[in-house]
This record gives structure tokens, C-alpha cells and sequence, in this order.
């Protein structure tokens, strides 16, 4: 069996749906169990009706406007929603007198997005004679704890799925992605962008061939296609390498979402709704590659934090103190480089450094650059020499173009330069020329 998993815009209308049914239908002899997710703006439209409810105004027109639409476009009743749209009115009435929104409320809230999701989708595949049957994934197993709005999910999920989800089933399964449900039978969610976790997991329960997540590029590209425009589809990237990527800024799964799956060994796919017939890009757990550079990518609002002191700097317990303080604010620090001097570190720009700089300064003179950018290629890089390094200076030379930081990954698979917001995108155009040669 397969998973095939359709999340955000490849659901956002009736046409995307009509293509995703066929689709599965030309899959359908290798047995797919489909995970959907809410339409594309749904999930963050309940959340807003819900937070209006707590101010009295419960508005779910739009929203109810919205998968009509849909269900129009498709050619089927409304009878199939109504039941959830009843009780979701009924949940968002009930808001309104508490004027709170807890977390487990909001959790039940989002979770009608997928559940007409997969009604409606079932629906539809149903009336083009592919027999399908929707399922919210909590009654086919999906257990978490409770910590509504990022919930982990539970081992015995694993066998619940098992015996739940019995595969060859006559009918095609449309499951909720991004749900569960905790052990005193609230509805949870697994975190934003979380079907592809729901996905991942239940290929993994059940030993799947292949693990399918459709979205609307053609899978891990080179680079990003809006900065360079003849970056290309990379056909196989490692774990390790999809996990660096989506850590240093690509727009790639986040690499727990498919933990489960690597673990088995089960191949993930990620392909294109709307360019259907190119095989996209496979995530394997090991890839045999020797050496090559996989792709490049690049991270926004960074900060440098300087810290220089000559005189502390060598003596033992010094870094020490430095950490302590980043650790007591839970500031979490990306990229370190160090001179005989001073150190340099990055940190996310959403963090506020007013309090980090006043306490450094207690122990060494700082500087907070604002407003950088990191870059990085990633791929299997040479074991010796610094030859990525090289010739990222090289091509940088007559550009104008200051790396303020440099710094290499432990697993030889990253080499991330600091520079100034302004001239990422100049360096990465570079950088993908000099080193794919395009
Ligand atoms: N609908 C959920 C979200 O918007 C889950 C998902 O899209 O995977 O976060
Ligand atoms: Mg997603």
C-alpha cells in the first residue's frame, strides 16, 4: 500500500480536487490510503471565527461559504457537512459566554478544516466511482497527550492503526491529517503544518511502500525558484541533508514530519499536484552519494552577536559564562565562529537581545548586527580540503559581496556563510552559478 497525502492549496478548490481524484486513480492499484488536510486558509480562517466568538461574533458566513463553493464545483449534496457544520455552530455559540479560548477549545475548533475535507473529498471520489469512506484519525487510532495545539503523539498509535486501519479495505480511506485525540477523548492537534506528520506516520504503521506528499512544487529544488530561475528539481536527497535544509530556510517538510517514515526505511515523495507526472523529489534515510552539492538555501532576519575580549577570551570557563547567559534567556544560538578574540554567534531575529547584550556586557564588549542573512550549501561536501569555502570567496570576490560569518556543520553536509540581508539573494544567485554551473 501507498499514502498519498494532499495538504493547503493542492485542496484549495473544486478543480484541485477533481485532479488530485485522478490522481489517486492512477495510483489506485497500489492500494492508497489518502490523508487530507484543511483547505488552503481554512484552518487560520477558525481560528480567527474563534477568536471573534470570544468577542460575541462568531463569524462563520465565509467559511460555510467557502466549502459550499467547493461542493457546488463538484456537483455534490451539502447533506454531507451538514452534521459538522451543525456542531461547529453549536462549539463557536458556546465560545462566546466563556469569552476565553482555551487551547483544547481551539484544538476542536481547527479540527473541523480537515474533517469536511475529507467528508467533501470522499464524497466526490465516491460519485467518480472511486469508493471511498472518510475517517477522522483519532477514531482509527491516533492517540496524543495533551498539549492542545502541538500534541505528541503516542506509541500505541502504531498498533491502533494496525487493527484499525485494515488494509486491503474495500473502500479507499480518507483520513484527517492533523488531528488526534487525547486518552480522556479531547481533540487534539499535532502543530501547524502537522497532516504531513499524520501521513508519515500511519506509512510507517503500516510497513507502506511509499509515503507520497503532494504539494504545488516539484519537490526539493536547488535553490529557491523565485530568486534563481533555472534551479532544478534535486531527484534524491538524504534525511540528514532534508533536515539541514528545512533548518537552514528551505521550504522543504520539516524533517519530524517524516522521522517515522525514515526510520523504516520507507521512501517519502514529494510531488507536484499540478505538474503530476514529474517524479519530484525522493527522501531516503541514506543516500550512497560520495561527494556533490545538493542545494542552497538561505534564512532571513538573522542577528550577529559580537562578542570580543581580548583579555577573557583564552582563559578557561569563559565561553562558558557566554552560554549560560544565552541558555538562561532561551535564546538558542545557530552558528558560532571564534577568532583568538572574539566569537561570533547567530541567533533568529525574533529574538529581543536588550536584556542578552546588557548582561553580556558585563563580561565583554558587544556588537548587534541586525538585518543578516545566512546562506547555505548543503550536499555530501569533500572530507578534506576547504574547497567550498574556496570558491565561495572566489566568486564573491568582485561582487561586493562581505561574508561576515562562515561556518561548517559537524556532518560534512553544510557550509552556512553570514552576509547582509540585502546581498542574500545576489549570493545565492552566485553561489547556485558557481557551483551547479548554471
Ligand atoms: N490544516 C493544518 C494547518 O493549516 C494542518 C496542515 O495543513 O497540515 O496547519
Ligand atoms: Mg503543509
Amino acid at each position: 500500500m501507498i499514502v498519498m497525502k494532499f495538504g493547503g492549496t493542492s485542496v484549495g478548490n473544486a478543480e484541485r480536487i477533481k485532479d488530485i481524484v485522478e490522481i489517486v486513480r492512477s495510483q489506485i492499484n497500489r492500494k492508497p490510503v489518502v490523508v487530507v488536510s484543511a483547505f488552503s486558509g481554512v484552518t487560520d480562517s477558525l481560528i480567527s471565527a474563534a477568536n471573534s466568538a470570544v468577542n460575541g461574533n462568531p463569524a462563520l458566513e465565509g467559511l460555510k461559504r467557502r466549502h459550499f463553493e467547493v461542493i457546488e464545483g463538484l456537483g455534490i449534496g451539502t447533506s454531507v457537512i451538514w452534521r459538522e457544520l451543525e456542531e461547529l455552530e453549536i462549539l463557536m455559540r458556546d465560545i462566546s459566554p466563556l469569552k476565553e479560548l482555551t487551547p483544547r477549545t481551539l484544538d476542536t475548533v481547527m479540527s473541523f478544516g480537515e474533517r469536511i475535507a475529507a467528508k467533501i473529498i470522499a464524497e466526490y471520489m465516491t460519485k467518480e466511482g472511486l469508493d471511498a469512506r472518510a475517517y477522522n484519525s483519532y477514531d482509527i487510532g491516533f492517540v496524543t497527550d495533551s498539549n492542545f495545539g502541538n500534541a505528541e503523539v503516542l506509541p500505541e498509535t502504531e498498533t491502533n492503526l494496525q487493527k484499525f486501519l485494515r488494509i486491503p479495505e474495500v473502500h479507499i480511506p480518507v483520513v484527517t491529517g492533523f488531528l488526534a485525540k487525547d486518552k480522556n477523548g479531547y481533540i487534539t492537534t499535532v502543530g501547524r503544518g502537522g497532516s504531513d506528520y499524520t501521513a508519515s506516520i500511519i506509512g510507517s504503521a503500516l510497513d507502506a511502500e511509499e509515503i507520497q506528499i503532494w504539494t504545488d512544487v516539484d519537490g526539493i529544488l536547488t535553490a529557491d525558484p523565485k530568486i534563481v530561475k533555472n534551479a532544478r528539481t534535486v531527484d534524491v536527497v538524504s534525511y540528514k541533508e532534508a533536515s539541514e535544509l528545512a533548518f537552514l530556510g528551505a521550504k522543504v517538510l520539516h524533517p519530524k514530519t517524516i522521522l517515522p517514515a525514515i526510520k523504516k526505511n520507507i521512501p517519502v515523495r514529494i510531488l507536484n499536484t499540478y505538474n503530476p507526472t514529474h517524479k519530484g523529489t525522493t527522501v531516503l534515510a541514506h543516500v550512497n552519494k560520495k561527494s556533490g552539492i545538493t542545494s542552497i538555501a538561505c534564512k532571513r532576519n538573522i542577528k550577529i552577536i559580537v562578542i570580543h575580549s581580548p583579555e577573557m577570551f583564552l582563559f578557561h570557563g569563559f565561553l562558558h559564562k557566554i552560554f549560560k547567559i544565552f541558555d538562561e534567556m532561551a535564546i538558542s544560538v545557530d552558528f558560532i565562529s571564534t577568532s583568538e578574540v572574539s566569537i561570533s554567534l547567530t541567533i533568529d531575529g525574533k529574538y529581543d537581545t536588550t536584556k542578552l547584550v546588557e548582561e553580556l556586557r558585563k563580561l565583554a564588549a558587544v556588537e548587534v548586527k541586525n538585518n543578516r542573512a545566512t546562506v547555505s550549501v548543503i550536499g555530501v561536501l569533500p572530507g578534506n580540503a576547504p574547497v567550498i569555502p574556496g570558491r565561495i570567496y572566489t566568486s564573491f570576490e568582485d561582487k561586493n559581496i562581505d561574508v561576515e560569518m562562515i561556518s561548517a556543520g559537524a556532518w560534512k553536509i553544510n557550509e552556512t556563510i553570514v552576509v547582509k540581508e540585502e546581498d542574500a539573494n545576489d549570493a545565492v544567485r552566485i553561489l547556485h552559478e558557481t557551483l551547479f554551473g548554471e
